[in-house]
C-alpha cells in the first residue's frame, strides 16, 4: 500500500468513527429535535416567517460552519416559500453535486397524536423517533448533511464541489421549483443530483431510486340538462349520464385493470430496468394490504406493474345524489380519474389520447378537463454510469443487497432535476413505508438512521476520493 492509499484508509476509518459517534453521542437527535421543534408547515400560510427562520437560521449557520456560502432567493411564485443555494467550491476540475432538501413539512394535526407525542417534540420510543417532518425530510437532508461534515472533517476537504438547494413549499407541490431552477440553471450546475426523501422499498433493504413515475389527474363530465326527471315518466326517454360515464370508462380499462386507451400504454422496459425491477420486493410487510395477483397489466409481475407499466385509477365517481337516493334521471356524472405513468409517456399526451379514444367511440357527451398539476416521468437505467457508480459505493457501504428502482411508482418533481438541469438523479432514502407520513405519529427508525449516516458517509467519501465518473470522462 502507498503511503497516500494508506492515508485514504486511515482518513476513511476516522470518517466513519466521526458518524458514529455524531449518532452515540445523541448530536443526530438534538440536531433533529431543534429542527422538527420549528413548525414549518408550508400548507398554513401563516408559516411563512417559520419557512425562513428554517433556512436562514437553523441551515445557514450549519452550512457556514462548513464552509458553504449562502444565499436566500424569493420564490418566484408567490404561492411558495423562499428557497436557499449554499455552495462549497472546492476546484473547477472536481465534479460538482446537486442536493436538495425541503424544509417544510405537511400540517401538524397537533390534536391527532397517540397519546405523549407531539408533533413539534422530538420523543422516542423503543427504535423510533416521532416528530412532524422527521421522515418527511428533516431527518434525511440531517443525515446528509452530518455525512457531509464528517467526510469534511476527516479528509480535510471533500473533494468534490457541493452545490445544496433547499426549498420550503414541497408539500404544496412545489410551486415555483421548475421557474427557479431554469432561471438559476448556471449557478445549479453539476455533474451529478444526489438527494434523500422518501421511503426504502422495505425497511431492511437500503434502496436507491432514479426516477420516478409521472402523475396525471383529470375530470370526466356528462351534463346532459338541467335538473333531474322522475324515472317513471321519463325512463326509457332521456340518456342516464351516470351509465353513459360508466360505459365511458369501461371502454377505458377492463374489469382486470387492464388499460385500453391507444396511447396510454407504457413503452417496453429495455433489459436492465426489467432486470432491476423484476429482483425487487413490494408490499408483504405487516399492515400492507394484499396484492390482487390478476390486477393490472398482464404479463407483469407485481414489481414490474408497479414501478415499469402505466396505471389509470378512477379516484371518485358521482351521480344523483348517493346520500340520498332518489327514482330519477340525474342530469350529470362526473368522475375524477388518475394516471401514473413511466418515461415514454408524455403528461400532454395523455387527454389528447383519451379524446381520440372517447371520440371514436362516441362518446361525445363526456367532457374532459385537466385538474392542473402533472408530473412528467423520469428514469436512470442503472447501467449508466452515475447509477452504477451510485450502486456500487451504497453496496459496499452495506455489504448486502441493494433495491435498484429505476424510478419510484410513486410521483415526484424530480423532472426539474433531470430534466430541467439534465442531471442524472440518485435518491437514497432514509425512510420506510410505516412511517406515517403525512398523518399525525409520523416517525423515523432509529436503525435506519444509524444505517443511513453510514450510507452516506460512504458515498460522500466516494465521490472526493477521484474515481467517478466525472474523472475517467476528464481524463479521456
Ligand atoms: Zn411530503
Amino acid at each position: 500500500m502507498t503511503s497516500g492509499q494508506d492515508a485514504e484508509v486511515r482518513g476513511f476509518d476516522a470518517a466513519l468513527s466521526s458518524i458514529d459517534a455524531y449518532f452515540s453521542s445523541g448530536d443526530f437527535v438534538a440536531d433533529l429535535a431543534r429542527r422538527v421543534a420549528i413548525p414549518t408547515e408550508s400548507p398554513k400560510p401563516q408559516r411563512r416567517p417559520e419557512l425562513r427562520f428554517y433556512l436562514e437560521q437553523e441551515l445557514r449557520p450549519t452550512l457556514e460552519s462548513m464552509g458553504f456560502t449562502c444565499r436566500l432567493f424569493e420564490n418566484p411564485d408567490p404561492a411558495g416559500g423562499p428557497f436557499l443555494i449554499a455552495r462549497r467550491h472546492e476546484a473547477d476540475e472536481l465534479p460538482t453535486v446537486l442536493s436538495y432538501g425541503h424544509g417544510d413539512v405537511v400540517s401538524g394535526y397537533d390534536d391527532q397524536w397517540a397519546d405523549g407525542l407531539d408533533p413539534w417534540i422530538l420523543t422516542q420510543v423503543g427504535d423510533r423517533l416521532y416528530g412532524r417532518g422527521t421522515a418527511d425530510n428533516k431527518a434525511q437532508h440531517t443525515i446528509n448533511l452530518a455525512a457531509l461534515r464528517a467526510v469534511l472533517d476527516a479528509r480535510g476537504a471533500l473533494g468534490f464541489n457541493v452545490t445544496l438547494l433547499f426549498e420550503t413549499s414541497e408539500e404544496c407541490g412545489s410551486p415555483g421549483l421548475g421557474q427557479f431552477c431554469e432561471a438559476n440553471a448556471e449557478l445549479l450546475a453539476a455533474d451529478v443530483f444526489i438527494a434523500s426523501d422518501g421511503p426504502r422499498i422495505q425497511r431492511d433493504v437500503p434502496t436507491i431510486f432514479m426516477g420516478s413515475r409521472g402523475a396525471f389527474n383529470f375530470s370526466m363530465t356528462v351534463d346532459l340538462r338541467e335538473g333531474g326527471h322522475h324515472s317513471g315518466n321519463w325512463g326509457g326517454l332521456l340518456s342516464n349520464p351516470g351509465v353513459i360515464l360508466a360505459n365511458a370508462i369501461a371502454s377505458m380499462i377492463d374489469e382486470h385493470g387492464e388499460i385500453l386507451v391507444e396511447g396510454w400504454k407504457a413503452e417496453p422496459m429495455s433489459d436492465s430496468v426489467r432486470t432491476a425491477v423484476s429482483a425487487l420486493q413490494v408490499g408483504g410487510a405487516a399492515g400492507d394490504p394484499d396484492i390482487d395477483p390478476h390486477w393490472g397489466e398482464p404479463g407483469f409481475s407485481p414489481a414490474e406493474r408497479v414501478i415499469g407499466t402505466n396505471t389509470f385509477e378512477v379516484l371518485a365517481f358521482e351521480t344523483g345524489n348517493p346520500r340520498n337516493p332518489v327514482n330519477a334521471i340525474p342530469p350529470r356524472a362526473v368522475a375524477h380519474g388518475h394516471v401514473r405513468f413511466v418515461v415514454g409517456t408524455r403528461a400532454a399526451d395523455l387527454m389528447p389520447a383519451l379524446r381520440r379514444h372517447l371520440d371514436r367511440l362516441g362518446y361525445d357527451d363526456v367532457v374532459l378537463e385537466s385538474a392542473g398539476v402533472s408530473m412528467e416521468a423520469t428514469r436512470l437505467d442503472p447501467t449508466s454510469p452515475w447509477a452504477a457508480w451510485a450502486i456500487e459505493s451504497v453496496t459496499n457501504a452495506v455489504k448486502r443487497e441493494v433495491a435498484v428502482l429505476p424510478n419510484l411508482g410513486g410521483s415526484l418533481p424530480n423532472d426539474v432535476f433531470a430534466e430541467v438541469l439534465g442531471l442524472p438523479t440518485i435518491w437514497v432514502p432514509h425512510s420506510y413505508a410505516g412511517c406515517s407520513q403525512h398523518a399525525p405519529n409520523e416517525h423515523v427508525l432509529l436503525t435506519i438512521c444509524r444505517d443511513a449516516l453510514s450510507i452516506m458517509t460512504h458515498l460522500w467519501w466516494d465521490l472526493g476520493n477521484g474515481d467517478t465518473p466525472h474523472s475517467k470522462l476528464t481524463r479521456q
